[in-house]
């Protein structure tokens, strides 16, 4: 990003009024305003706010896109299809889209607001977690991907930062910058991406392109991350964790006790050959969800900072 448009997004003070021209069928045009409230968290390019709606006094999260960091053909190329797959996309368990604008300095990306942050500060904060807790989140992020997949959509990045807890507690998967829609069956994708700890090996081998088996490998990644509290082929440089993942070398530490169908699972779904790994159904019947007396649809929000109570 350039020093411009990084002045340009930091430069919106709580309380700034940002202005969208609607365009009426009759041809006047007419504003809608919002209110720039509390800043979220940044990625890549974009900075996040909380906005209310001037009329309806909603409020929402809302992606800042600098136009200057859109310069190159690519990276506009990429927003537009992040814009074009997450708008098309709905279920509880995925960030809703709400709407976009622009104006001549900025894209506006108004998402609905995830007030209890990202399961990176989760875990942050916990350490790790409990089967009970980590049945509770894998099944909601099982029914996102589901959706997706039904939909031909590929995550391609999910990640701890990617999954948002809602205020009742409902993981919502977010972020599809990185998403693929296919157009046809069996395609196969071919550009290298992906976040270094959580990508699949076919990804790094490239030569047999890869599919929605991309996705199930950062799901026992995810659920490593959890129960352990660091994720599998975590080292130090990026070179050594990719000869790693191709050697599918990881193990589980003896200071933390897991159930033996916790390993089963994400040794079934931590495997090379993607079409070894379960399917979404298949994990769904797996014994480890099976496990202990069940476990609640949502957890309470004392868990942000306490294991669940026993009882
Ligand atoms: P990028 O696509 O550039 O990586 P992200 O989508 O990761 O941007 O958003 C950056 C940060 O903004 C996130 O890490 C999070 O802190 C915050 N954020 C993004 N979307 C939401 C949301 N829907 N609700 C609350 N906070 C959000």
């Amino acid at each position: 990003m350039t020093s411009k448009a990084k002045r340009n997004s930091e430069e919106f003070d709580p309380g700034t009024v940002i202005e969208e021209k609607v365009s009426k069928q009759n041809g006047e045009t007419s504003i809608r305003r919002f209110i720039k409230g509390r800043f979220l968290g940044k990625g890549g390019f974009a900075r996040c706010y909380e906005f209310t709606t001037q009329e309806s006094h909603k409020l929402t999260a809302v992606k800042i896109i600098p136009k200057a960091s859109l310069a190159k053909a690519r990276a506009k190329q990429k927003l537009i299809s992040e814009i074009k797959i997450h708008r098309s996309l709905h279920h509880p368990n995925i960030v809703g889209f709400e709407h976009f604008f622009e104006d001549s300095e900025n894209v506006y990306i108004m998402l609905e607001l995830c007030t209890n942050q990202t399961m990176n500060e989760l875990l942050r904060r916990r350490k790790r977690l409990t089967e009970l807790e980590v049945q509770c989140y894998l099944v909601q992020i099982i029914s996102a991907l589901k959706y997706l997949h039904m939909h031909k959509v590929i995550h391609r990045d999910l990640k701890l930062g990617n999954l948002f807890l809602s205020d009742k507690m409902e993981v919502k998967v977010g972020d599809f910058g990185l998403a693929a829609k296919l157009e046809f069956d069996g395609e196969r994708k071919r550009t290298i991406c992906g976040t270094p700890n959580y990508i699949a090996p076919e990804v790094l081998d490239g030569k047999q392109g890869h599919s929605f088996e991309v996705d199930v490998w950062a799901l026992g990644v995810i659920a490593y991350t959890m129960l352990v509290g660091k994720p599998p082929f975590e080292t130090s440089d990026v070179k050594t964790t990719y000869r790693r993942i191709r050697m599918i070398s990881y193990s589980f530490p003896d200071n933390v006790p897991l159930s033996e169908p916790s390993k089963n699972m994400i040794s079934q779904i931590l495997v090379c050959d993607p079409n070894k790994r379960p399917t979404l159904d298949d994990l769904l019947k797996h014994p480890f969800f099976s496990q202990g007396n069940g476990f609640p649809k949502l957890l309470p929000p004392s868990t942000l900072a306490c294991p669940p109570s026993e009882s």
